[in-house]
């Protein structure tokens, strides 16, 4: 079968309609990698045809980042996505999804939203959510894949599905990685071959929390944070922070104590050479993934 491509959501009604039955989304930004194609994998083993999205949202990005940036490469995408096995590409431009005669609207999580990539980036977590909302409308999937590389996401998405009672499962995926431990990212292109090897600093910030949580049985947050903070510096990364947290709430915790939480997530954030990472892991569960 012989993908489509939608470029207005007049067109993407259409697609939608001519396939009844359950859709799986993956929504991204483009630029895709290997990361997006695991997604792609997974919402196909749903059983659904999965549908891509994609779409660099400018209401995630504040002023001064990098929306301008970002990197764009359509033909390549859409390439990716044939190999992928999708049945669709859904790709609007800015003004089909913001016309400017429509009055915005705004949706919030904020107890888990206003924290971390939150607190760095002002108003990112409403931007993902709306354009998620409006993407779950437009294509009306029964199932959503999301990466786990960007945790803090996973559980905002989750949480304004399970409140607004939005009838899409929301299914998360491993952080697929570079050989070297390197979580696949469509901002690492950005990265000059010495800053790629500063970005293992992040990865390297997991692994030391991972081994003082599993293998030491350190209970102290404060001294797994420290231990993750200094990875990160050793490596020229700069330390947006680094921290242990309830997996699901994101809560702070005084103890770190997998048994009572299910396990933690490490979540790390920082620049190398001016380009913004993040990643993130769960410890201490018996299938860790991410
Ligand atoms: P993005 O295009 O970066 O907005 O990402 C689109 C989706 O792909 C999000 O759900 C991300 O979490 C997911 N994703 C990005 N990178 C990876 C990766 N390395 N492994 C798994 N999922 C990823």
């Amino acid at each position: 079968m012989t993908m489509w491509v939608a470029q207005s959501v007049q067109q993407m009604r259409v697609h939608r309609h001519e396939m009844p039955g359950g859709l799986a989304l993956v929504p991204t930004m483009g630029a895709l990698h290997r990361g997006h194609a695991r997604l792609m994998e997974v919402a196909r083993t749903t059983g659904c045809p999965a549908v891509v999205s994609i779409f660099v949202n400018p209401t995630q990005f504040g002023p001064g980042e990098d929306y301008e940036q970002y990197p764009r490469q359509l033909e390549r995408d859409l390439d990716l996505c044939r190999d992928a096995g999708a049945a669709g590409v859904f790709c609007p431009a800015v003004a089909e999804m913001y016309p400017p005669d429509v009055a915005e609207c705004s949706v919030t999580v904020p107890a888990l939203a206003d924290q971390l990539e939150g607190r760095s980036r002002p108003g990112h977590f409403a931007g993902v959510c709306r354009v998620v909302a409006k993407l779950f409308n437009i294509v009306q999937p029964t199932v959503a894949c999301f990466g786990q590389k960007d945790y803090q996401q996973l559980k905002v998405i989750q949480a304004m599905v399970d409140d607004l009672n939005v009838p899409v499962k929301i299914v998360a995926v491993p952080t697929v990685r570079e050989d070297n431990g390197l979580a696949m990212s469509s901002r690492n292109v950005r990265l000059t071959p010495g800053g790629r090897k500063k970005a293992l600093g992040l990865y390297k910030a997991l692994l030391e929390a991972r081994s003082l949580v599993e293998d030491d049985g350190e209970l102290d947050p404060g001294a797994v944070e420290a231990a993750m903070s200094q990875a990160m510096t050793a490596h020229q990364v700069e330390v947006d922070y680094a921290v242990v947290r309830h997996p699901q709430s994101l809560a702070t915790i005084q103890c770190i104590d997998p048994r009572l939480t299910g396990g933690v997530a490490a979540l790390v954030a920082g620049k190398v050479d001016s380009v913004r990472l993040i990643d993130a892991m769960v410890l201490g569960q018996p299938a860790t993934g991410g």
